[in-house]
Formats: C-alpha cells, structure tokens, sequence
C-alpha cells in the first residue's frame, strides 16, 4: 500500500509528490516527474531519489506523510500524527486504512505509556 508517492530530484533538488491518481507533478527544471498518487509509482526521467513510504516503512514516517479528510468545520486534510483523538476515533470505519487507524491508536498508547515512565523515573 503506497502511502506518499514522492521523489527528490538530483538536478534542481525539488522534492515533488503526486496527491492523487492523475496528478502529474514535474519538478522545476523539468527533469523528472511524478504521477499515479497512492494508486501506482510513476517516473519519468531517472535522476531522482526515491522518497516514498509504503505502509512497511517506519511508522513514525507513515503517520506524518498519511493523510485522510476530516469534516468537522469544513474539510480539512490532516496527517494521521494530527488528528485528535477525538477525530482518529470517528474515522475508524473506513476499510481500507483501518489497520493505520489501529496502528495510530497503539503508537499513541505506547508512547502514552512511556511518558508515565520518564515521569516515574525522575521522581
Ligand atoms: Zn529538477
């Protein structure tokens, strides 16, 4: 599962992302391209750095660039690490990203519970 579809480019250096299926980015100078969103990896040109993450990729990579829309006050797109735990509960349906969703609610958990420890240990 992709995650972000995103190169650097080794001539300009402009870091370029395609959001969705047929959003098409080129980079400044025209020497590569992105396209094909979560849906598929596409180049052209091959003077890049790959800098996409999949699913596999460390997660705490996978939560800032993994996006999903809210719609408390109009819609807004937000990073899984963004969201309050308030709205990482109302989105819990969706099929497809579920695993992320409990994936975010164990990391919150665990990283709750190593807080407490740090406190614990510099009573
Ligand atoms: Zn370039």
């Amino acid at each position: 599962m992709i995650i972000s579809n995103k190169i650097r480019c080794n001539n300009c250096g402009e870091v370029i992302e395609s959001m969705h299926v047929h959003d098409y980015v080129p980079c400044m100078c025209g020497e590569v391209a992105v396209d094909g969103g979560r849906a598929y990896l596409k180049r052209s040109g091959n003077n890049y750095t790959e800098m996409s993450l999949s699913d596999k990729s460390p997660y705490d990579q996978v939560r800032k660039a993994y996006f999903i829309v809210v719609s408390n006050e109009g819609l807004t797109r937000k990073s899984l690490s963004d969201l309050t735990d308030t709205e990482l509960e109302s989105v819990g349906k969706f099929g497809k990203i579920h695993h992320l969703l409990l994936k975010e609610k164990q990391y919150r958990a665990s990283s709750r519970t190593s807080e407490l420890l740090d406190k614990y240990y510099e009573l």
